[in-house]
């Protein structure tokens, strides 16, 4: 791990054939160094280099996908201690613990409540992924009765519970194409846990009792050929479980140890007594580098902040979040509703949206694409300028969709009606207020 993008040069066939994207081998090693290319976009590489370059430029936390259809996500891939040296990519996955023996219409009923936990945030919709079913009596009937049932009627990916072989093979046969995460693999049974997850194509968890443990637990499996690894510490205590957490970052990142390389699993579950409590550890376990987070239940008011805590601290602190460019309708409008115009900067567009909506006047709205700047930063850089956003408007359609040619500018940006104008001939400029929450009364008094 950490070759330079000197180092990787030497190793390209040196042509600047430019085939990868890139004009030359030299940029095509930097950008390999510093992960934003995958070897396989040089089709010149030679076996022996492929050998050294693919080990090389491997991930530091390998990424592991689980689940399958809508709730589908990956864990780990990360390259970063800290979220502001460069920003983390895969969010930490949300699970709630099922017992095999919870009958089937408890199991109907929480299946509902859970699925309904779904909020639209900035665009996204925001849930949880994972069902944790855990083996409670050994009953592999059960087992796979209830696998099979998460896997078909819901939405919702698996993590199979169990050490017992025989179990989680029940539970596997019944949910294999939901591509369930395993958990565990033991010292007791490592072998044939990995054979089976080996055999499934099954992404496999390592329980052990602690990091010296799971490295040897590790390297073993890798050496069965199993790529796809979970590591669980054994630490269900606070302060032992955060020391992990850094402690297996830490050796994957700076120490290029390949054997704790992988995304973590952990159980709040396992640590409190109720739900606010397990809340709190889930939510220290997403800031500090929990894969998956295994929560007693789902309850709107535990799950909601975590939702959003994971939001924020997966979002990449260097680009604004945007909304895409384009006419969006807000409520009902037809050929008379108001046309207001802003820019694609989430944050305004939910505010201004939010206000448009509140004041129950149908109305379009033109969201212009200024790389994610507010109005007056996108005004004061040129990116809301009179006749770009002019052009827009001609261009966005909204002509073919109103009988009117009015368009409402946020008042920040009142200095551009006039090139408006001259950019729109025939259609009026309308000063909207500067602060969006004036404006139902400005659509009211309309
Ligand atoms: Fe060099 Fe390969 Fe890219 Fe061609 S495709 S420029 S040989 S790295």
């Amino acid at each position: 791990m950490g070759l330079t993008g000197i180092q990787i040069f030497k190793m390209l066939p040196k042509t600047n054939c430019g085939e990868c994207g890139v004009p030359t081998c030299l940029a095509f090693a930097m950008n390999l160094a510093s992960g934003k290319a995958e070897l396989d976009a040089c089709p010149y590489v030679s076996d022996e280099a492929r050998e050294k370059l693919a080990e090389a430029s491997a991930p530091p936390i390998r990424p592991v996908a689980i689940g399958a259809g809508t709730r589908a996500f990956k864990v780990g891939g990360e390259t970063v201690m800290f979220r502001h040296e460069k920003t983390f990519f895969n969010p930490t996955g949300l699970a709630a613990l099922v017992p095999s023996d919870m009958d089937t219409a408890a199991l109907d009923k929480k299946l509902k409540e859970w699925n309904a936990l779904q909020y639209e945030r900035v665009g996204l919709n925001l849930r949880p992924e994972l069902i944790a079913l855990k083996d409670v009596n050994g009953d592999s009937g059960a087992f796979a009765a209830a696998a099979g049932k998460i896997a078909k009627e819901s939405e919702f990916g698996l993590v199979l519970m169990t050490e017992n072989l025989d179990v989680m093979k029940a539970g596997v046969e019944a949910s294999a194409f939901k591509k369930p995460l395993l958990y565990a693999a033991t010292a007791d049974n490592a072998d044939e846990m990995g054979a089976l997850a080996k055999e499934s194509g099954l992404p496999l968890a390592i329980k052990a009792d602690n990091i010296d443990g799971l490295i040897s637990l590790s390297d073993k499996l890798a050496g069965m050929g199993l790529k796809d690894l979970v590591l669980d510490s054994g630490a269900r205590e606070i302060k032992q479980l955060f020391q992990d957490q850094v402690a297996i970052r830490r050796a994957a990142l700076k120490a290029g140890n390949r054997a704790l390389g992988f995304p973590t699993i952990t159980f709040p579950c396992e640590m409190a007594s109720n739900i606010d409590a397990e809340t709190l550890i889930a939510s220290m376990l997403i800031a500090k580098y929990a894969g998956i987070a295994v929560l007693s239940d789902f309850k709107g008011e535990s799950i909601f902040p975590l939702l959003l805590e994971r939001l924020n601290i997966y979002t990449d602190p260097q680009r604004p979040m945007t909304v895409t460019e384009g006419i969006y309708e807000i409520g009902t409008p037809d050929e008379n509703s108001p046309v207001l115009i802003t820019t694609n900067f989430s944050l305004t567009y939910f505010i201004v949206s939010g206000e448009i909506e509140g004041s129950r006047v149908s109305s379009w709205l033109l969201v212009k694409d200024t790389e994610g700047l507010s109005v007056m930063t996108a005004w004061a850089a040129g990116k809301f300028a009179g006749d770009e956003v002019g052009m827009f408007v001609k261009k966005s359609g909204i002509a073919d969709k109103v009988s009117h040619k009015k368009v409402i500018i946020p008042g920040y940006a009142a200095s551009i009606s006039g090139e408006m104008e001259e950019e729109l001939p025939g259609w009026e400029i309308m000063i909207g207020p500067r602060d969006a929450a004036l404006i139902p009364k400005f659509l009211k008094d309309m």
